[in-house]
């Protein structure tokens, strides 16, 4: 049986990467999927990839870096769709987009990173969330990291927010979970992503080693998680079978982390 059918979803970041697989597994378990990232070619191609295997997706191309996007974002939804019933923030900015020590950290993107990894998500839950508490139902999923939980050699703005992600996920679930609505994070290990590329020839240039070596290296599995590897997690911690993983941040990793 399909386990999220007619439910809205809005999933950001879903142009490609970990947010396209969420957004193409929802779609299968019949959700009205709601993409947003700022590439329209990408968010078209998924949205399009859902109709052509019989589902139902918008695209609402935005930048989540103007923190004045998230109610428009959820207006417009609301509009076009219907009220957001399952909340993705996934839109990151990763760790290898402008990697440097903290005595050298670039203030601007130190900002940028933090609207759109932190500020955004909370706004975005902050706006969904009336409509979540007047149906006394609601699924919010934070995508945050392992590096939620551990830092991030030259990425402190990555590792601050995601350690932030926790936090909000944490004491919002708190608030929230009487009526109805989980609220929990998934913390990815290496995935096979643009973003992660990024990172890893930012690391093997450091070291001096292969690109494939030091990819091997990252897991016990010895090889990174396809972003379709994350996506059944998404489908499940969305689902009514989930009513009470409250608060979590669920680490899949392929073993990166074992204690927590
Ligand atoms: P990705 O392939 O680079 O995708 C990132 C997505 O976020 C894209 O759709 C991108 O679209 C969107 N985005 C970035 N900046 C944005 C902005 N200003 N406004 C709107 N959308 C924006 O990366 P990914 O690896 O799938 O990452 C997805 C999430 O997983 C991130 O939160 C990341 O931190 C987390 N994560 C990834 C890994 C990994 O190894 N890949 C590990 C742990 C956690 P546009 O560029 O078109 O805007």
């Amino acid at each position: 049986m399909s386990l999220l059918v007619n439910r809205v979803a809005l999933v950001t970041g879903a142009g490609r990467g970990i947010g396209r697989a969420i957004a193409l597994a929802y779609a299968k378990e019949g959700a009205r999927v709601v993409l947003t990232a700022r590439t329209a070619e990408e968010l078209d191609e998924v949205a399009g990839e859902i109709r052509k295997r019989g589902g139902t997706a918008l695209a609402l191309p935005a930048d989540l870096s103007d923190r004045t996007v998230a109610r428009q974002i959820v207006v417009d939804v609301e509009a076009a769709v219907g009220s957001i019933e399952i909340l993705v923030n996934n839109a990151g900015i990763g760790s290898s987009s402008k990697p440097l020590p903290v005595v050298d950290f670039d203030d601007d993107f130190w900002d940028k990173t933090l609207a759109v990894n932190l500020t955004t998500p909370y706004l975005l839950c902050k706006a969904v969330l009336p409509g979540m508490l007047s149906r006394r139902w609601g699924r919010i999923i934070n995508v945050a990291s392992i590096n939620g939980k551990i830092g991030s050699l030259h990425g402190a703005a990555y590792a601050a927010t995601k350690h932030g992600l926790l936090g909000l996920t944490r004491t919002l679930a708190m608030e929230v979970a009487a009526q109805g609505i989980t609220v929990n994070a998934i913390c990815p290990g290496p995935v096979h992503t643009v973003m992660n590329d990024r990172r890893i020839e930012y690391d093997a240039n450091r070291q001096g080693i292969a690109f494939e070596e030091l990819e091997a290296e990252l897991t016990p599995l010895r090889r990174r998680l396809e972003p379709d590897e994350i996506a059944p997690l998404a489908v499940y911690l969305a689902s009514d079978g989930a009513a009470t993983m409250v608060g979590q941040a669920i680490n899949i990793d392929g073993g990166v982390l074992m204690t927590g």
